[in-house]
């Protein structure tokens, strides 16, 4: 099974939780900060997600059809199109939530977990399918997000873009959904991707124009690596016109995983070297800046930033530490008030 090892400890030692044949979950570094620290990654703040409510799971571990260099990811995918055998989406949802909880199940007994947000924790409001692989080749995606969304589970859902047929499939839409352009040219995007298909750079374009009819959040993420695609901001604009999204998420590359031996820190963007790149595409697509997160090192542009929390959310925004609260920034306390009318 490629060299993700499933049948042995490596994933389970790197925190995966497998919950079936092609499935796994992993407790985010977010979810255990807001246990302890009640400290939020940058969709608290972005959209209202709160980290500790937030499953982050895959419902296709070895499948994908890219090799992109900053992947945290082993790869050698046994799959690069859609799972010919897979497990059934209510045992899959059911067996992640149980999988969360008996990785979350520790945090328990520390005294430094408040008891309220521990067990707020155990009933997750939120999932994230963007652990590992292309989501969009699990083929029971459809009832697994209308499994979740019954739940009242809010679903953010990031492809390659790769896949438009999964794409165009999708019945119902996720929450939020994600795709990410990480080049801003076929050049670019084959030297650091590696593409197993070599008409991947055209599917990625028509799925870009299939985004722009979808009736959901879209959100394009451009994730930035130094020296191999920052910069070019016109053509990252002109791939962005196509999909028409919601909310751009400009985003640099951590130095994580087995990225690392395929690149260096150097290749690490600077915050200011993602806000200059950030800016420079807000000009060129009149979106402004909505905000940003240093700690996550990514940036928020929103065609109409007063429509970026999710109903009925506000901005999750912890406090730093040793200050009892963070003051809103006057466009949060605006937005957030135009949230709550009817
Ligand atoms: S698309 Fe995602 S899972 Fe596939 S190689 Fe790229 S980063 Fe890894």
């Amino acid at each position: 099974m490629g060299d993700q090892d499933l049948s042995g400890s490596l994933l389970e030692e790197q925190g995966y939780q497998l919950t079936g044949r092609h499935s796994a979950v992993k407790v985010c570094y977010w979810t255990a900060k807001a246990l302890t620290e009640g400290r939020h990654c940058y969709k608290g703040r972005f959209y209202g997600i709160e980290s500790h409510r937030c499953m982050q799971m895959s419902p296709s571990i070895d499948a994908c059809n890219l090799h992109c260099r900053f992947c945290w990811r082993y790869q050698g995918w046994e799959h690069e199109e859609a799972l010919e055998e897979f497990d059934e989406p209510a045992a899959l949802l059911e067996r992640s939530l149980e999988a969360q909880r008996k990785l979350l199940s520790g945090f328990g007994g520390n005294p430094q977990v408040d008891r309220t947000r521990y067990e707020e924790s155990q009933l997750p409001r939120h999932v994230a399918i963007s652990l590992t692989g292309e989501p969009t080749f699990y083929p029971k995606l459809n009832e697994f997000l209308a499994l979740c969304h019954e739940r009242g589970i809010t679903t953010f859902l990031v492809t390659n873009g790769t896949n438009p047929e999964g794409l165009r499939a999708l019945d119902p839409l996720p929450t939020q959904l994600y795709c990410s352009v990480t080049a801003p040219n076929p050049e670019v995007f084959r030297r650091l991707t590696l593409p197993a298909r070599e008409d991947a750079w055209e599917r990625l374009r028509e799925s870009l124009e299939l985004i722009r009819g979808l009736k959901t959040r879209r959100v394009i993420r451009h994730t930035l690596v130094k020296g191999w695609n920052l910069g070019w901001e016109e053509q990252y604009a002109e791939l962005d016109r196509i999909a028409e999204p919601d909310f751009i998420e400009p985003k640099g590359y951590v130095y994580m995983g087995r990225s690392r031996q395929r690149l260096t820190r150097d290749h690490v963007p600077t915050h200011e070297e993602i806000s200059r790149f950030a800016h420079r595409l807000s000009g060129l697509l009149g979106y402004p800046v909505a905000d940003e997160s240093e700690d996550s090192k990514v940036f928020l542009l929103a065609k109409d930033p007063s429509r970026r929390w999710l109903p009925g959310r506000a901005p999750v925004l912890a406090p730093p530490p040793g200050i009892e609260g963070e003051a809103l920034p006057m466009w949060a306390t605006t937005a957030q008030g135009s949230l709550s009318s009817p």
